[in-house]
């Protein structure tokens, strides 16, 4: 067969190698059914189909029709069932599934085979007529919903009203007849929406479904996932078909999901939630509050209903088992579905578990420990990225705090900001700069791109394996989930809390690791970095090779930046340095300055200040090197807009206000990313980089005489283009340098080096290096150079480019290897012809980009520098380069 696979009934047409072809979901039952594990017999239609099917404007070929059967015809062998029988009926569902999991983005079908006669055969066969009945009711509602795509609204309001008219609170209260007339209405209301009877044909009624699995890899919000987490439109979804096996047969039978260790701490437990008497969705969609899978878990908790543990013995004790021989066979942790069908296990799902990073770092360093894998692959299976999550700060625990009220711990971290009660608001505020709180009954896919553009969420329903706690902890997003005490009116913006009220835009502060909901802001402390972080990042410092550095210039910059592990400064900006308040009067006199004599009074004042920088700066980093750029940006950035800032540099120049406001006009450039800025300043102001190379060599000896560790200026040159440019600035430097060094009476070894970013530099690299002692790739400016794409105006078009699939990603945050990743690799190759061992490193937002990591690995870089609170990450994902 071209596209059918079976599984189950001894049959294994595939396994967990064939992911791309048949899915996760897919590739794992036909996996756990080899293995022995009992999964509902079915088949998968292989992704190779999804692409056909687009070709074919969602046409089924004749070829295809075939096999089907073929895999039909196996379940029924499987079962002794026969699909469309009306004495005994084969149930089958209908379930999505595509090569990376997309929770909740692709819709399932359960029940399908139900039609007035077969959900007669049913209730004979499990002599349960109050069962069959509730089994069409919800197959009938489903496939409104996701097949037909009928309003959703209208069928739940038809079931609360056949609740209400009968005085009922509970689903279950519904007997087989009020769900018999209940199936009729809901029939009515198909054929008045959908102009159609209910598809009767059972084979009808699965080709709608697969057409619609398939439809719904193209549906916006699968679009969207696809986009947040750079998945392939390419890659398509599987569609599997599977015998249906029932946990709403009573009280022995029940659905739920678990984790094999818990996904929010990484602790050794199993971890999840049940429902007796249910089926599939019923644990997710937080319909009804799932019970504890554990005693321990519940007694924690301190609820009341029983744990599976206790209620279901011998079916937890399988269960366990399981559970242990999963995690062994797949060496990682377990997300599962199953379901007990009057007291028999069966298996529907198991993927490796989403996690929060700080779950991730105890599980592969426990992992490791444990022996199941090795500590290479522990320092593999944490994504770089997710580090971020923990190097951010957490509530601190000396604040006080005014609790609201306690939900579910669903997704660890603290966050603050606005209330809001909807998802385009949220998205709305974020983009104008606003931190937003998500609060919300509960989440749906819908709610993807407000989720996304909050701090953090906050759901009144829900349990920890809601929607909206997995979706939040795949973000790494704080998330409380089930806070039952709250009611929220989204319409009026207002959410209630006992007799408190928080309306929209107040600010809330939730903790996703406690559940605790405060009013108002909450200050935060810096995490402890030690325990498996420590230990993990030991292991990746250990198969790493390229040096990590950071871009700082402040000493409190430095310092985090050491705490995370740098290896010195690979960009000091010391423009950075000229924006405090005395400062910025005396570099305005240096800017507006008519001539050099000018110019060197304002330079003579910021010479100490400038020296003083330095030297806390070598200060954090000595014996370490310090790249400092000398000054970069276009003069006019500096300049005064205020009335009140000229007076201020009139005075203290003592030149006149009117001569200023001439000067500041003059130096109005049409485009300044392009204009007098970079080394053109110090081609044209030699006297500006001589007062900031003097400031370097000053400071530095000042740190060596005083600490005895001298650090290692490496002095770089912006923005240069040619060999020329560099040879004068050079001797700028070097001249200073000699001036300080005979001036003290002691010399310190230092570099000069240029940053590499413009084509053009890349394409002389090599008369460059003979002048220039180290490269330091500038991937900022290069990539705008290279694409001719100014960073700061490509937001209104950039996000269309990554949607058209013109660049794979934000050029600006992964850097476009192909493209300008080609200006870097001959840049670094006639770099090096020309001076053997030449000193390459990269800086700029790349330089914390893993993908990007990567490449420098490949290309041979020497460092990588990122911002300060990046470094662990780079040092992560330069050790998985590496590997
Ligand atoms: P998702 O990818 O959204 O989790 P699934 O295909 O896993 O969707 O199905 C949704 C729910 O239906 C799950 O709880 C699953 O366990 C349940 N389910 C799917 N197929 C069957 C089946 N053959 N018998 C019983 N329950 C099923
Ligand atoms: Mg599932
Ligand atoms: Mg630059």
């Amino acid at each position: 067969m071209t596209y059918v696979y079976r599984f189950g009934g001894g049959v294994s047409d595939g396994g967990k190698g064939d992911r791309n072809l048949l899915g996760g979901k897919g590739a794992n039952l036909a996996e756990m059914a080899s293995i022995g594990l009992p999964v509902p017999p079915g088949f998968t239609i292989s992704t190779d189909f999804c692409a056909v099917y687009y070709d074919e404007g969602g046409q089924f070929p004749q070829g295809l029709r075939d096999e089907v059967a073929t895999g039909i015809a196996h379940i029924e062998g499987v079962t002794g069932k026969r699909f469309g029988n009306a004495a005994d009926p084969l149930l089958v569902s209908v379930r999505s599934g595509a090569r990376a999991s997309m929770p909740g983005m692709m819709d399932t079908v359960l029940n399908l085979g139900l039609n007035d006669q077969t959900v007669e055969g049913l209730a004979t066969t499990s002599g349960d007529a109050r069962f069959a009945w509730d089994s069409y009711r919800r197959f009938i509602q489903m496939y409104s919903d996701v097949v037909l795509e009928l309003d959703h609204d209208a069928f739940e309001e038809a079931l609360e009203i056949a609740k209400e008219d009968r005085g009922y609170f509970l689903d279950t209260d519904l007997t087989a007849d009020d769900l018999r007339t209940l199936v009729a209405e809901y029939k009515a209301l198909v054929e008045k929406q959908w102009g159609k009877p209910f598809p009767q044909d059972v084979h009808d009624q699965l080709w709608g479904a697969v057409g619609a699995v398939f439809g719904s890899w193209q549906s916006e919000r699968a679009k969207v996932y696809r986009r947040l987490n750079d998945i392939p439109a390419s890659w398509g979804t599987a569609v599997n078909i599977q015998a249906m096996v029932f946990g709403n047969m009573g009280d022995t039978s029940a659905t739920g999901v678990a984790f094999t260790r818990d996904p929010a701490k990484g602790d050794r437990a199993y971890y999840g939630e049940f429902l007796i008497n249910a089926q599939g969705e019923d644990v997710v969609a937080g319909i009804r509050t799932p019970q504890y899978l554990t005693t321990a878990a519940r007694e924690a908790a301190g609820a009341k209903p029983l744990s599976m543990e206790e209620a279901m013995p011998v079916v937890f004790a399988e269960l366990a088992k399981v559970f242990d021989l999963l995690e062994t066979h797949y060496r990682d942790m377990q997300d599962i579905e199953f379901t007990v069908q009057q007291g028999k296990l069966w298996m529907l799902q198991t993927r490796s578990g989403k996690r929060t990073a700080k779950a991730a770092l105890k599980i592969a360093v426990d992992m490791a420990e444990e022996g199941l894998i090795t500590r290479e692959e522990a320092v593999q299976r944490i994504d770089p990225a997710a580090l971020d999550q923990l190097l951010h700060p957490t509530l601190d625990p000396k604040a006080p705090r005014d609790v609201l009220t306690k939900g579910l711990p669903a997704s660890p971290g603290a966050a603050s900001g606005q209330a809001v009660f909807d998802s385009d608001t949220a998205e709305k505020r974020a983009n104008a700069g606003d931190s937003v709180i998500l609060i919300r009954t509960e989440t749906s896919p819908e709610d993807i791109h407000g989720m996304h553009a909050a701090r953090g969420i906050l759901t009144a329903r829900g349990g920890m394996t809601s929607h909206a706690a997995v979706v939040a902890r795949g973000m790494g997003r704080p998330c409380v989930s089930g806070a039952g005490s709250i009611s929220i009116d989204a319409k009026a913006g207002v959410m209630k809390v006992g007799d408190r009220t928080i309306r929209e835009g107040d600010l809330v502060t939730i903790d996703g690791t406690t559940g605790e909901v405060m009013a108002g802001e909450v200050p935060t402390v810096q995490p402890e970095l030690s325990g498996d972080f420590a230990a993990l990042m030991v292991w990746a410092d250990g198969v790493r090779r390229l040096k990590v550095r950071a871009n700082a210039e402040t000493p409190l910059d430095a310092k985090v930046a050491r705490e995370f592990g740098a290896e010195g400064i690979g960009l000091c900006r010391t423009e950075h340095m000229f924006f405090d308040a005395q400062r910025i009067t005396d570099v305005r006199q240096m800017i507006l300055a008519e001539d050099e004599a000018g110019r060197r009074t304002a330079l003579d004042k910021l010479l100490p200040a400038q020296r003083s920088d330095f030297v806390q700066l070598f200060e954090v980093m000595a014996g370490l090197p310090v790249t400092i750029r000398l000054l970069d940006p276009p003069l006019h950035e500096f300049l005064p807009h205020q009335e009140a800032e000229f007076a201020e540099v009139a005075r203290s120049a003592g030149i006149d206000i009117d001569v200023l406001k001439r000067r500041a006009a003059e130096l109005h450039e049409f485009n300044p990313m392009l204009g007098h800025r970079g080394c053109r300043l110090g081609v044209t102001y030699p006297e500006i980089y001589e007062m900031q190379a003097r400031a370097i060599f000053e400071a530095a000896i000042e740190v060596a005489v005083k600490s005895g560790a001298a650090p290692i200026p490496e002095v770089m040159i912006p923005l240069v283009g040619t060999a020329r440019e560099l040879e004068l600035m050079k001797a700028v430097v070097d001249k200073a340098a000699e001036a300080v060094f005979a001036d003290k009476g002691q010399r310190i070894e230092y570099l000069v080096g240029t940053m590499i970013e413009l084509p053009r530099a890349c394409l002389m690299a090599g008369e460059i290096a003979e002048i220039g002692e180290f490269f330091s790739f500038g991937t900022n400016d290069l990539t705008q150079t290279t694409l001719g794409v100014s960073r700061d105006d490509a937001a209104r078009f950039l996000t269309t480019y990554v949607e058209r699939g013109i660049y794979a990603r934000d050029p600006f945050v992964s850097l476009d290897v192909e493209g300008v990743g080609q200006l870097i690799g001959m840049a670094a190759e006639r770099g090096r012809a020309a001076r053997p061992g030449i000193k390459l490193g990269i800086c700029g937002e790349h330089g914390g980009d893993p993908a990007s990591i990567a490449f420098c690995e490949a290309t041979g870089l020497d460092y990588v520098s990122a911002s300060p609170y990046r470094v662990p990450i780079a040092r992560l994902a330069a050790a998985q380069a590496a590997l």
